[in-house]
């Protein structure tokens, strides 16, 4: 047995088969072949192109059948590519002239056509390299008579691992056949950590060599809540996790999902929301009890796709969340591409610090074009319910004005244009870049709202990259710091009479929930999955208990020691319910 420890991204535990995701080599071995094998390479030749042309065609049809049109039509370029006569014709030349095996003149010929495209002045062809090398994967896997994983038909539960997944990837896999995340980097607030957490899956990130360690078949049991992966474990350890298994989903069941507004021992209402990225958690946060969406992370509807969402497609997808969520508010944040969430169109470029560079507003405001699509939609669909928006990663007045702005010019047009909109509608900062924290009061004046992004903040304070596991150590919620930060901005919005929000993954996190309870927080917004939870400890508990805990817990030296003292005083106050509502 190999037991692996990495970082304990979304907790519970699972048992089962190891499916190992990886990028194939488009390389291939050269093998001279005499002149009676030629025909018989260029009729493999044929095969494999055939053969992945029904495949493309059938997946086309599957995709058009699910997502639609815009989504289907990347797979033209595929096609295409697999009816290059030039390319085509290359290949057999090669076989024909060099006397060689079919997949190293192909490697060789796609390899051309590759080089030839990037030396390009056109963007737009520039950009196709990313479909060749797909398709030429598909038609290596058929001259190796290799299947490729086609997650899309996954019909068996397995334990995805890999070294890292792509936000599109993670969003479009079949959600009810994977038991958990293993990756090799990742932490504690990156992009597969927050779907498996929404999807209420165990996943376990940052674990550096899994990939290296785990072959597709293996058994594994993942254990999401202590971040620790078995390979192969014997029979009695397995039969250990069966029973802790299912002591999960028994006090997961004992966990009470309420409907009713949260509210402490001692009255203090506050709201508990949902936080959502994909389509299909609308229905987990309305299961879970889910006061509303706190934060929609839109930018899950631009990834994955060679083209940019029109503004009535995104229309549509914010109207439906708004009319699903009636009467309850939905706060739509525009959208956060960069950091670890990128864009295969526009072009992002690769930074060195894209945590730091072109992202969230910084992004929408050089690219209006991209910008006012959306708030356009957002304001439409801000007539079928309740709608806020909400701008991310702003680092100051002036960039909260130009987005405002551009809401304003937006605003006209539509009224112009004779199309209804909620004339009112909210607008909100997130709070995320300790600049912004440091003058919330100057914000505060020109927002409505303010929700806390402490996935970034503790990462912009700290300066730990929430997504490196090399650093994760130094990811501390619980911070001196960090906490400094989080109840400055609750005084100051409070001040200047505003609601204030938490969306980062502290809200959902019972010690940090009750923490910022006692700061006075007034929403807390988190994975669905995590709302039960932190309605029954609010229910549980005092605000005048939590308010004074906070005041000493602020004064620590250390984030072990804040952490300790939270936990020490729960426990006091829970008694028998601390275990359930802490640990499950
Ligand atoms: C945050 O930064 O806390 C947040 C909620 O936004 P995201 O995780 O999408 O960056
Ligand atoms: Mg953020």
């Amino acid at each position: 047995m190999n037991r692996l420890k990495g970082i304990a991204a979304s907790g519970g535990v699972n048992i089962g088969k190891a499916l190992l995701l990886g990028k194939e080599e488009l390389s291939a071995p050269k093998i001279k072949i005499s002149h009676e094998d030629i025909s018989r390479e260029i009729y493999r030749l044929e095969e494999a192109l055939i053969e992945t042309r029904k495949e493309i065609s059938t997946l086309q049809k599957k995709i058009l059948h699910d997502l639609g049109f815009d989504h289907a039509k990347v797979f033209e370029a595929h096609l295409l590519v697999l009816e290059d006569r030039v390319l085509i014709e290359d290949i057999i030349q090669q076989i024909k002239n060099k006397k060689v095996n079919v997949e190293y003149a192909f490697s060789q010929s796609i390899k051309k056509y590759i080089d030839t495209l990037l030396k390009l002045q056109d963007e737009y062809l520039r950009e196709r390299v990313i479909d060749i090398e797909d398709v030429s994967r598909r038609v290596m896997r058929k001259f190796l008579k290799k299947e490729g994983t086609n997650l899309q038909e996954l019909n068996e539960k397995v334990i995805i691992v890999a070294h890292d997944l792509a936000p599109s990837q993670t969003a479009s896999l079949p959600k009810e056949n994977i038991l958990g995340f293993v990756t090799d980097v990742g932490g504690r607030t990156s992009h597969t950590t927050i779907i498996a957490r929404s999807l209420g899956i165990p996943a376990v990130v940052g674990l550096e060599s899994a990939t290296r360690n785990i072959k597709t078949g293996d058994k594994l049991i993942i254990d999401g809540s202590e971040g620790v992966v078995f390979v192969n474990p014997p029979e009695k350890l397995i039969k250990e996790y069966h029973k802790k298994l299912s002591k999960i989903t028994k006090d997961i069941k004992t966990i009470h999902i309420s409907k009713v507004k949260a509210a402490t021992k001692d009255k203090r209402e506050v709201v508990v929301s949902a936080n959502v990225e994909l389509p299909e958690e609308l229905s987990l946060a309305h299961e879970y009890g889910a006061e509303g969406v706190g934060l929609y992370r839109t930018e899950y509807i631009f990834l994955g796709r060679s083209d940019l969402p029109s503004e009535d497609e995104q229309y549509k997808a914010y109207s439906n969340v708004a009319k699903k969520m009636k009467p309850y508010s939905v706060i739509i944040r525009t959208i956060d591409i960069g950091g670890d969430k990128f864009l295969s169109q526009p072009q992002v470029p690769i930074e060195m610090s894209p945590f730091l560079g072109w992202r969230a507003i910084r992004f929408c405001l050089a690219r209006p074009d991209v910008f006012k699509a959306q708030l356009r939609a957002i304001l439409r669909a801000s007539a079928e319910g309740n709608v806020k928006v909400m701008f991310p990663m702003i680092s100051g007045v002036e960039e909260l004005r130009e987005a405002k702005k551009m809401l304003e010019e937006c605003k006209k047009e539509l009224k112009h244009e004779g199309v209804v909109f909620d004339e009112k509608i909210s607008v909100g900062t997130m709070i995320e870049i300790p600049s912004a924290a440091l003058t919330a009061d100057a914000l505060a004046k020109e927002s409505d709202f303010f929700s806390i992004g402490t996935n970034d903040l503790i990462q912009y304070s700290l300066a730990v990259d929430r997504a490196n596991e090399k650093v994760a150590y130094l990811y501390e919620p619980g911070h001196p710091a960090v906490l400094r930060l989080i109840k400055n901005v609750v005084e100051v919005a409070h001040q200047n009479n505003i609601w204030v929000g938490m969306c980062g993954e502290m809200a959902g996190e019972p010690l940090f929930a009750f923490l910022t309870l006692g700061f006075q927080l007034d929403e807390f917004s988190m994975p669905p999955p995590r709302v039960p939870r932190i309605k029954e400890l609010i229910k549980n508990v005092n605000f005048q208990d939590a308010k004074t805990i906070a005041e000493h817990a602020i004064k620590l030296s250390t984030a072990k020691e804040v952490e300790k003292y939270l936990q020490d005083e729960l426990k006091k106050i829970l008694q028998d319910n601390f275990d359930k509502i802490l640990l499950v």
